[in-house]
Order: structure tokens, then C-alpha cells, then sequence
């Protein structure tokens, strides 16, 4: 008997022993290829000698100080090679433990910085349904996410959304990208002035929606519509690239292919790749200098902000990524992984979108293809594939919900930047089977 809670009470896990490359191992010697990276983490693999090697070094160095009494060189070198690659007018960085982390920060700072500012009116945040920006009250609160938010209803501060950019669902018929992402983006003007225009504080969006919808990258000008609209009202961007950022789309921000640039971003997952608990706020230059001519200081903090071992972890991380040229490997078998996955399901009586950027591939299960009907939930495919997909050893990140919280299913795809064109066929041939395993265990007439 286990004394964890795990994720699922009653849940018997199999225990990870060991990590090598795109695969992990159980106890029992049975290997999984970690063809999501966990949950879009494991952006080197595990094992990998050389981010090793640098954790080896740091906790021979210094493991720990508290950042209310000093800075580390590592976390120093780290904020510095963050600023360097991050997007125009990000010129700070503040280093948390994880996602939640730096949602929670993120949204602090923005309202600090109204207030700053002058203008303690603003106190309203958007956000966009469908999306996930982590556990924490703040971050759930602005999450769109209606199961993971029910519960808890009464414990979440007010937040406004609009919904998310998701061609597939919600783009009209004969309406082009062009027109769609126009009216997609005009949903925030007319929620900022529907709130009072001098009333709102930020918008927060995924650049690419990853856990909650599977993969949705937005289309046309969308995000540049975004950045016109903020402008105009003097309201924050907020881009949530915890689980799309760090080279996971082929870009190190996912961003830089929308050719926007928030006010402030946060990252987590590829940042330290899972060899150590890591996160960030990226911060605008002008909002840096609104607390440093202002108050002076940021009200807030954790006891391990900043923590030597962890910057060690993220900066090794980013070091291979850059040394090896990983973000063309994204790219490249990214394609593959799309032609792949063509190959196999574009004609499938039941995937209805294949969709995503760089290693981050979603596909979305349908009842019916041609009216999109989806699956009824109670039958759970999702957890139907993910235990037909273990069973075969391939780990990959199905989620239900995907359409409104509630109805959908869709499978998400996020393997190591390392992956070769041969693990990839593996990867999308066991995704089939377990699909299709999945698919023939549903009760009689649902599947053709
Ligand atoms: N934001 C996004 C976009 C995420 O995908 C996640 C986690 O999946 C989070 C925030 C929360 O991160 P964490 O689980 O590290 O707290």
C-alpha cells in the first residue's frame, strides 16, 4: 500500500526506476517511450549525462541561499542567457519553482504594476475558456477550464473570458482565417469595454493552447490583433508559455511566429526539462522600472525562488538545446511527426483535427467526422487510450473536455527534442493501435 495521495486516490502506479533518452523504465524492466514528455517536460530526454554532470557541479558549489539575503552566479548567468534570447522589451526575469509559480506572479505584477502605475481602478483580468494556466487559486481562476474550476467556484477570484482562437470548433463555415481571427480577437475589445476600459488589468492567453485543448495554435494575425487591441486600452499581455515555450513549437518562444511580444511571459516545463522544479517571468522592461522608480520592490515571493540547483538545471538545459541546434531537430521532426500522423490518421473514421506546431501535435477524437460530434464523455476515451497506450509502452498525454470542459477527447503529443525519425513511426504506429484498442473497447454501435 502507498501513503502518496496520488493524482488518482486509488491509483496503483508503476514505479519509474530509470530514464534513458526518449524512454523511461518501471521496476518490473518494462520500457515507455515518453512520446509526450510527461507533460511537455522532458524536453531533453532524461538521463542526459551532461545536464547531470552540471547538477553534480552546482551542489558541489552552493545548493541553496535565500534570495532575500543573496544572489547565485548560476541564477545570475541564468536570467542573463534568458534576457539574451527573450522576445523585444523583456529585459528581466523572475525565477519561480513551476507554472503555477509564475502565473501567480504574473498576475501580481500586473496588478502591482497598475497600481504603480497610478490607476488602482484596473482590477479586472481575461482570459480565454478552454485554456489551463495551472493549480494554484490565482492561476485556476484564470484558467477556462470548467471541470478543473467547478469545485472550487467559490474559492476563485473573479476573472472574465472570451472564448479561445480554435479554428477547427469554432471557425464558420466559408469564413477564412483571416476573418476568424478578426473576430476571435474582436471578442477581447468588446469584453474590455464591456468591463470599462480603464478597468481592466490584462489578458492572458497560451500562444499555443496545450493541456485543456490539445495543441490549438491560433490563426492568421490573431495575436497581432491581440497586441493592437491591449495597446489601445493600456491592458497587459500575458502570454502563458509554460507548456508551448522554450523550442517545444520550433521557435524558443512560440510567440516569435506570431511576431508579437508580451508585457510579460511565463515559462516552466522545457525551461529545466524536468531535471529540476523550474519557472520564470519573463518581465517587460517598463514594468521592471515602474517597481524600481516606484516602490522598489515586488510584493511577493517564495522560499525557493531562484534556487541554485534549479537555475543550474535550466541553464544546462538551455546550453544543450543552443550547443546542439535542437530547435532545427523541433522542426524537422516536428514535419515528420505531422506527415506521420497524416499518414495514419487523416482518413481515420473518428480523429477529426490534426493539428499543432514543431514537436507539439494534438489530434481530436470525434464520434462523426463530418458533423464533429464528439464522444460522450462518460465513456472516457481518453483514459481508455492512455491505458491502451501504456500497455503498449508509449506514454502520451490524452485529455476529454477539450471542447468545452466537459465533451471532447483529444491525445497530446510532445516527445523530446532528441527524437529521430524512426522513434517517431514507432511513436504514431503504438498511438494507432491504442487508438484503435481503445476505440473497439467502447461499447457496441459507437464506432463504425
Ligand atoms: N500554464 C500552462 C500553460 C500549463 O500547461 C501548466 C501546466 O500544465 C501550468 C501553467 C502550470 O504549471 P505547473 O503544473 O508547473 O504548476
Amino acid at each position: 500500500m502507498s501513503h502518496i495521495l496520488h493524482r488518482a486516490a486509488n491509483a496503483v502506479m508503476p514505479v519509474a526506476v530509470a530514464g534513458r533518452g526518449i524512454e523511461l523504465f518501471d521496476r518490473d524492466g518494462k520500457s515507455y517511450i515518453d512520446a509526450s514528455g510527461g507533460a511537455a517536460v522532458s524536453c531533453l530526454g532524461h538521463g542526459h549525462p551532461d545536464v547531470i554532470a552540471a547538477l553534480h557541479k552546482q551542489l558541489d558549489t552552493i545548493a541553496y541561499a535565500h534570495t532575500g539575503f543573496f544572489t547565485t552566479e548560476v541564477a545570475e548567468r541564468l536570467a542573463d542567457r534568458l534576457v539574451e534570447d527573450a522576445p523585444d522589451g523583456l529585459d528581466h526575469v523572475y525565477l519561480v519553482s513551476g507554472g503555477s509559480e509564475a502565473v501567480e506572479a504574473a498576475l501580481k505584477m500586473a496588478r502591482q504594476y497598475v497600481v504603480e502605475k497610478g490607476e488602482p481602478k484596473r482590477r479586472h483580468i481575461i482570459a480565454r475558456k478552454q485554456s489551463y494556466h495551472g493549480n494554484t487559486l490565482g492561476a485556476l481562476a484564470t484558467g477556462g477550464n470548467e471541470w478543473r474550476r467547478a469545485q472550487f467556484r467559490p474559492l476563485l477570484i473573479e476573472t472574465h473570458h472570451i472564448d479561445a482562437c480554435y479554428a477547427y470548433r469554432l471557425r464558420e463555415d466559408g469564413e477564412s482565417d483571416a476573418d476568424y481571427a478578426a473576430r476571435s480577437a474582436r471578442q477581447l475589445e468588446d469584453k474590455i469595454l464591456e468591463l470599462g476600459a480603464d478597468e481592466v488589468i490584462a489578458f492572458v492567453a497560451e500562444t499555443v493552447v496545450g493541456a485543456t485543448a490539445g495543441a490549438v495554435p491560433p490563426v492568421g494575425d490573431y495575436f497581432k490583433r491581440i497586441r493592437e487591441i491591449c495597446d489601445r486600452y493600456g491592458v497587459l499581455l500575458i502570454l502563458d508559455e509554460v507548456m508551448c515555450g522554450m523550442g517545444r513549437t520550433g521557435t524558443l518562444h512560440a510567440c516569435e511566429q506570431d511576431g508579437v511580444a508580451p508585457d510579460l511571459m511565463t515559462i516552466a516545463k522545457g525551461l529545466g526539462g524536468g531535471y529540476q522544479p523550474v519557472g520564470a517571468v519573463l518581465v517587460s522592461a517598463q514594468i521592471f522600472e515602474a517597481f524600481s522608480k516606484g516602490s522598489g520592490f515586488f510584493q511577493h515571493g517564495h522560499t525557493y525562488m531562484g534556487h541554485p540547483m534549479a537555475a543550474a538545471a535550466g541553464l544546462a538545459v538551455q546550453d544543450i538545446i543552443r550547443r546542439d541546434g535542437l530547435l532545427d531537430n523541433v522542426v524537422a521532426m516536428g514535419e515528420c511527426l505531422n506527415r506521420r500522423l497524416v499518414e495514419r490518421f487523416g482518413n481515420h473514421h473518428h480523429v477529426g483535427d490534426i493539428r499543432g506546431r514543431g514537436l507539439f501535435r494534438g489530434i481530436e477524437l470525434v464520434r462523426d467526422r463530418s458533423t464533429k460530434e464528439p464522444f460522450d464523455p462518460k465513456l472516457k476515451l481518453h483514459a481508455l487510450i492512455k491505458r491502451e497506450a501504456m500497455g503498449r509502452g508509449l506514454m502520451v498525454y490524452p485529455m476529454g473536455g477539450t471542447i468545452d470542459g466537459v465533451q471532447g477527447d483529444h491525445v497530446l503529443l510532445a516527445p523530446p527534442f532528441i527524437v529521430d525519425e524512426t522513434q517517431i513511426a514507432t511513436i504514431v504506429e503504438r498511438l494507432g493501435d491504442a487508438i484503435d484498442a481503445a476505440l473497439e473497447g467502447l461499447p457496441g454501435n459507437l464506432t463504425r
